[in-house]
């Protein structure tokens, strides 16, 4: 019998009257999750049940006894505690934001922010590591900004999985049920309270799917979910987990964000003029914009993709391509033939938008090309991953040189309140006052640091210390107790590691690159650094792997086994379960963060920004934003950012390279004690580090820089496009049709500098340039002369480029042009013609093939 037929259905939510409602909204706005005095109302309410919550107060407040309410409600002091919070909520929505201040004449841009996953808190499991948790910090950010942004995702039934260890340290992986009942979701509804549904036909399938919203301040993200009655088996399955399953079941969950996400935008009445693809799992939303505009306002795809490329943004994280996902044509044919059929486009035609070079029938389909071909600004996460993303990317645009690819970065940043301690903020406010708070990106208002008293600053990290051990010892027990440990075992738990003790923290994904043993290389070696009875030394680890990643799990094991031996049992713990709690707890109680990935594998890395706002001391590998971040008196950097081609090798001396900075550098100066005990050469390194990084690492820059640099810009064009009927889109796409045709016309015949073999810096250099333009008009065209230094092999560094001037026309199209070039260094030059399209409104344009070199 099926039992699920004859099941009716029916939600209970928790009934708060009266003066105790406002609790109902505080609890259904993520804003609390980054307010203290928010969090500590909860806290107050039931501390044991706030814990088993997994601090989720919908859940909570859902179980509460009627009895406790009553209370609660009798309680003068938390009811004034609960209206102050309240208040709170209310100046905070209402307070006049950043972008109201800064962005006059921009108030219709609406950005619509797409990810597959979101860590927003440890109670909403919708991700997996850090791509999931920059989106949860881009979303509060832009909150706190006040720009006007939505988010789009997936909610998924059992999230990301959760992890245990088994007795030998392998690790388990479970997935519970999250019961979107007691989570703070919200079902969208249209008018007549019927839930919005999108429908979703591709290939053999057709689903629906519905739209909850979760409240992130100011910002709604919303997230969509085909666990519907009406759909089949297989279909309900495509929001059960995150990065799970098989080829085919990614492609179904991409259509469902990209596509699904733009439908139920529409369906919702919320039409973005900007997409923010955070990484290429978004890119298909691209499709979806070009075929809308098709079918509303009769357009072709070259028409319509002009518009939607100006009003989309590509972030990509991935510094290698095995990491980025590209589908076969078979799978692609199965779900898009009728889809790009409806685009106007050929099988060919559509394959060749996700290829770096449409005509290589041997690529196969990547999200990252298609996203960056049909995005106007696109970016890599960190200056270094933006060099990386560059040399992977470059033969998508292959006349272009790589300093003048289309491809910049914009450098990760981190929620300040999310991840600072409460400790810390706290002091923060007695001697810097609100400015760091409300403008963290203010250089000015952390340079106040300095006065904060070295005692005082001391005294917070050691209660953050302390805090972190008793966390870990606590964990570190329920995790034997559930393996079946022996009490003496237990009680070994209660005693691990010391609050006293310099404490190192190493967590994050065990991904191979990450290279989690590093510090295992030298057991002996290790023993004696942290044994050592003057300078003792602990390590707390954490992590998961991927679940069909053996070789993460074999490094956890690893650890696991060494942390087990008697010279190691109260010096290295491992916490199981690594999440936004765990992570917390980690980034404000550590004094130093690990971080030893291979150069230059970690994309940004955030990880140690977080330890950064709590007073914590980067060590690591010149990766990521470590190589912005680092100098020398804020932290260590292990190596010189060295890349070897021989991996072991490299694994051999940056091993040795750690050992040595420990035990001559970092456990020297931390011990390093006053008559008074207090640290102060450290306390002057913990001060340097929160001075110079803190205003540069956080999300509030990044979603500022995001929006100066790509959101705005990106409007601006969109909005030129699309103006009186979208004039100039549709001029646009025309002209470079006859462009596109007219182009195997133009030839350079001659180039010319008048140039003595040696010229003085600072002199400026005549060049000149005959061109002939076939049919093409002369202000069709613009003629630059590409100039700079020579590296050893004869290729310009750091172009620059210049617009040569008309001369005289010289008959039969062909036409003289010159100009002057600037040599402003020393050093060998070079300099070369090119010649590219140019828009009498838009000004010169380069597309792949219609740029001319001579
Ligand atoms: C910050 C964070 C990450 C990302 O850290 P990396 O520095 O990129 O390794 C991953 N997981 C959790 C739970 C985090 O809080």
């Amino acid at each position: 019998m099926d039992f699920s037929k004859m099941l009716h259905t029916f939600s209970v939510v928790p009934s708060l009257s009266g003066d105790l409602s406002p609790l109902q909204r505080i609890a259904y706005n993520l804003w609390w999750c980054w307010e203290p005095d928010a969090i500590n109302l909860f806290r107050r309410m039931d501390a044991d049940l706030w814990q088993a919550t997994r601090h989720n107060p919908v859940e909570m407040l859902g179980i509460l006894q009627q009895t406790t309410l009553e209370t609660l409600q009798s309680d003068e002091g938390f009811m004034a505690h609960l209206k102050m919070v309240d208040e709170k909520l209310d100046d905070y929505l209402q307070e006049k934001t950043w972008f109201q201040k800064n962005a006059d004449g921009h108030s219709t841009m609406k950005v619509a922010y797409f990810s597959m996953e979101y860590g927003l808190h440890e109670s909403i499991p919708i991700y997996s590591g850090g791509l999931g948790i920059l989106a949860g910090d881009h979303l509060k950010s832009a909150s706190d900004l006040g720009i006007p942004l939505v988010g789009v995702g997936l909610l998924y039934r059992q999230g990301y999985f959760r992890q245990y260890l088994n007795n030998e340290g392998w690790q388990q992986e479970y997935y519970p049920e999250n019961d979107f009942y007691n989570l703070p979701l919200v079902l969208e509804r249209d008018d007549s309270g019927t839930p919005h549904t999108i429908e979703l036909e591709f290939g053999p399938r057709k689903f629906l799917a519905r739209i909850w919203r979760v409240q992130v301040g100011r910002v709604p993200l919303y997230l969509l979910d085909t666990n519907l009655e009406e759909n089949s088996p297989e279909d309900r399955l495509i929001t059960a987990k995150l990065y799970f399953g098989d080829q085919e079941m990614r492609m179904l969950q991409e259509i469902l964000l990209g596509i699904g996400g733009i439908r139920a935008l529409r369906t919702m009445g919320i039409l973005p003029n900007i997409c923010h693809m955070n990484e290429g799992h978004a890119a298909f939303l691209a499709l979806e914009r070009i075929r809308l505009l098709m079918e509303r306002r009769d357009v072709d795809f070259s028409e319509a993709r002009e518009i939607v490329r100006a009003g989309n943004v590509f972030t990509t994280h991935t510094p290698v391509e095995a990491g980025i996902d590209h589908f076969p044509e078979s799978l692609l044919e199965k779900y898009f033939g009728r889809y790009y059929h409806s685009l106007g486009l050929s099988s060919n035609e559509f394959f060749g938008l996700g290829r770096q070079n449409p005509k290589n029938h041997q690529e196969s389909f990547c999200m990252a090309v298609l996203a960056l071909k049909l995005a106007s600004h696109a970016n890599g996460v960190s200056q270094l991953h933006g060099e990386v993303s560059r040399k992977m990317w470059r033969n998508i645009w292959p006349e272009l040189p790589d300093e003048q690819l289309p491809l910049t970065y914009v450098t990760n940043g981190v929620h300040t309140r999310t991840w600072m301690s409460y400790q810390m903020s706290s002091l923060l406010v007695r001697y810097l006052g609100n400015r760091w708070r409300d403008d963290p990106a203010d250089h000015g208002a952390w340079r106040r640091i300095a006065r904060i008293p070295d005692a005082e600053l001391w005294r917070t990290q050691q209660s953050c210390r302390e805090k972190l051990v008793d966390f870990a010892r606590k964990r570190l027990k329920q995790q034997l107790v559930k393996v079946g440990a022996t009490l003496k075992e237990i009680s070994i738990a209660e005693e691990v590691l010391d609050p006293e003790v310099l404490t190192i923290g190493f967590a994050r994904r065990f991904a191979t690159y990450k290279r989690g043993t590093l510090l295992l290389r030298d057991l002996d070696r290790l023993a004696r650094i942290l044994n050592n009875p003057e300078m003792p030394v602990q390590i707390i680890f954490a992590g998961k792997a991927h679940p069909q990643d053996h070789e993460g799990k074999e490094l956890i094991r690893q650890i696991v086994q060494v942390s087990h031996q008697e010279r190691f049992r109260h010096r290295i713990v491992f916490i199981e379960d690594y999440d936004m709690e765990v992570a917390r707890h980690l980034v404000q109680g550590v004094d130093v963060w690990l971080n030893t990935p291979l150069r230059p594998m970690e994309a940004s890395g955030t990880s140690g920004m977080k330890v950064a706002f709590n007073g914590g001391l980067n060590m690591s590998v010149l990766d990521g934003w470590w190589c912005e971040g680092y100098q020398r008196n804020n932290g260590w950097a292990i190596g010189k950012g060295e890349v070897y081609e021989d991996t072991e090798y490299q694994n051999q001396v940056e091993g040795r390279a750690v050992y040595d900075l420990l035990e001559k550098e970092v456990v020297p100066h931390f011990y390093e004690r006053g008559s008074d005990g207090i640290p102060r050469a450290w306390v002057g390194t913990m001060k340097a580090s929160l001075q110079s990084l803190c205003p540069v690492f956080s999300t509030e820059r990044m979603v500022q820089e995001y929006t100066t640099t790509t959101y705005i810009p990106s409007y601006a064009q969109w909005n030129r496009l699309v103006a009186d009927d979208l004039a100039l889109a549709l001029d646009l796409a025309r002209w470079k049709e006859r462009i596109f045709k007219a182009w195997p016309q133009v030839r350079i015949e001659h180039a010319e500098a008048q140039v003595s073999e040696a010229v003085a810096v600072g002199s400026s250099i005549p060049i000149g340039a005959r061109v002939a333009l076939g049919e093409l008009e002369l202000d069709e065209v613009a003629v630059e002369g590409y100039f700079g230094v020579l590296d050893s092999t004869g290729v310009i560094q750091g172009g620059e480029s210049v617009t040569l001037e008309h001369v005289s026309a010289l008959g039969n199209a062909v036409h003289q042009f010159a100009g002057r070039i600037e040599c402003r260094f020393c050093g060998r030059h070079g300099f070369m013609l090119r010649v590219m399209p140019r828009h009498k409104l838009l000004g010169p344009i380069y597309e792949p093939g219609y740029l001319l070199w001579g």
